[in-house]
């Protein structure tokens, strides 16, 4: 190692009247940024030579740019040299380089990835939460907003919406479906509790309307309906089915797509729900055309078309069916079944004597179920008579035009009907007193007496009860049928 050194600093140079050569000893005598080069054989600053700055270095000289070899001024170039402000910021540099190499956890781009990876974990997870919650409700089919959108409104004591003398109805204070469900996954989730009670970010909670609507979009759009429309363009060949429907003031047009999928299940999926402007043929053929053409699914492989018969769909010139058909030659149109059904039936109910027969089923249906006490009456009566309580089900309104999809009403009234004329014997005229208890045989008014016995009339006659189960047989087919179509 001597006879290394002694033949590295060997080369000596007249200075200053005599000769002169670098000495080992000055690395102990000035830092580690101070070092030798034999090839040049000069000394240099390795901090400044390989940190300064490109703008800066043009400045600088002697020890960055070139060797420092004029020995017999050492003292005052390589003594000053650590006094600069420029070898200061090179040495800090250089510092910072070596701990990135040595310990390259600790580096600030390091510490930045880690934090910022952190955020995007605890970001992904809490959206995990949101995304789930969105879904719930999506298949439970239950709203997600609620009239007072603040998780902190249901902590307030219910005494505060107590006696309002104004006389103005308060808000619930039920913050909706959506947060109340995100409150509940928080009490078994420590990160989310956290954030719901603290957002790191108060304009980033995840949590708002905007979120919600545009977590919909994107369940819907990128993932529910990409995955039909790629069951479609599998399938190849498809037939459209269209509606109008007026909802809040706003015509909606849902577009249904039907077809074969790859396990041979024939499918009906809605595909859109359009919000139009106007309901003409031109107006919807051309909605129908774009957003099939948006998504991809070329019009020419539509093979079939169903509407309802309204003269803007089913019109051999201007219907949409027509317009279609231009561009779907082979698209054939049919007028929808399910519609036909609906006013066939809904035709049939103008027969004056089905008619009477519905309108004194639903008033009966309404006599017990609008008055506990009638209700009450009903099922002790139905629980006696019945051989078992199953039996004895709610009776449910009935609604006459879309009846077809009604069955359970039918056949509750069928199977109680026995009970049903007996009921109105007790109220209207007390008859059956020592079968059923006081409290229900007893203290009914005259309007109710009035009431049942009409009913009753109503109810005993050949007519009715003809009809009735005329009506109830043929329904009872149209049940399998409804659900086919
Ligand atoms: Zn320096």
């Amino acid at each position: 190692m001597t006879n290394h050194l002694a033949t590295i600093f060997s080369q000596h140079s007249f200075l200053g009247g005599c000769n002169r050569a670098f000495r080992h000893k000055w690395f102990d005598e000035y830092g580690w940024w101070f070092v030798y080069s034999s090839k040049l054989d000069g000394a240099f600053c390795v901090c400044c030579a390989l940190f300064t700055k490109p703008a800066d270095r043009k400045k600088l000289g002697v020890m960055i740019n070139s060797p420092f070899a004029k020995w017999h001024h050492k003292s005052d170039v390589i003594g000053h040299h650590p006094k600069k402000v420029s070898h200061a910021f090179a040495v800090q540099e250089a510092e910072l380089f070596i701990q990135s190499v040595e310990n390259p956890e600790t580096t600030i781009p390091i510490l930045t990835d880690s934090i910022r990876q952190i955020n995007m974990d605890e970001n992904r997870h809490i959206l995990k939460s949101v995304a789930e919650t969105v879904l719930y409700c999506g298949r439970q089919c239950i709203a997600l907003r609620g009239d007072n959108e603040h998780l902190q409104s249901q902590r307030e004591p219910q005494s505060s919406n107590k006696a309002q003398p104004t006389g103005r109805t308060q808000p619930s204070g039920n913050p909706g479906n959506f947060l109340a469900l995100m409150k509940l996954l928080a009490n078994h989730d420590k990160k989310l509790k956290q954030h719901m009670e603290s957002p790191k970010l108060r304009n980033a909670t995840y949590l708002s309307p905007q979120t919600q609507n545009e977590m919909i979009d994107v369940i819907g759009k990128l993932m529910i309906q990409a995955k039909i429309v790629e069951e479609i363009k599998e399938a190849q060949i498809y037939t459209i089915m269209v509606d109008e429907v007026t909802s809040h003031n706003i015509e909606l047009m849902p577009l249904c797509i039907r077809f074969v999928d790859k396990d041979c299940n024939i499918r009906e999926e809605l595909l859109e729900i359009c919000a139009m402007a106007r309901i003409t043929g031109k107006h919807i053929a051309s909605t129908v055309k774009g957003v099939l053409s948006g998504l991809g699914i070329h019009l020419a492989d539509c093979r079939g078309q169903g509407y309802d018969g309204a003269s803007n769909m089913s019109s051999e010139n201007v219907g949409v069916q027509a317009l279609i058909k231009k561009d779907a030659p082979k698209a054939v149109y049919t007028h929808c079944s399910g519609h036909c059904l609906n006013l066939v039936i809904a035709h049939s109910c103008a027969i004056p004597i089905v008619r009477n027969t519905l309108d004194k089923m639903k008033s009966t249906v309404l006599f017990f179920t609008y008055s506990p006490k009638r209700e009450g009456l009903l099922k002790e009566v139905a629980k006696k008579g019945a051989q078992s309580m199953g039996q004895m089900k709610p009776l449910i309104d009935v609604c006459r035009t879309r009846w077809a999809a009604r069955h359970e009403a039918y056949s509750h009234f069928y199977n109680s009907f026995i009970h049903i004329i007996k009921s109105l014997e007790v109220i209207s005229l007390g008859q059956h007193s020592d079968e059923y208890s006081q409290d229900v045989t007893t203290g009914w008014a005259c309007q109710n007496k009035v009431e049942a016995r009409g009913l009753l009339s109503g109810l005993e006659t050949f007519d009715f009860v003809i009809t009735f189960v005329t009506v109830y047989q043929f329904r009872s087919h149209l049940a399998g049928i409804t659900v086919k179509l």
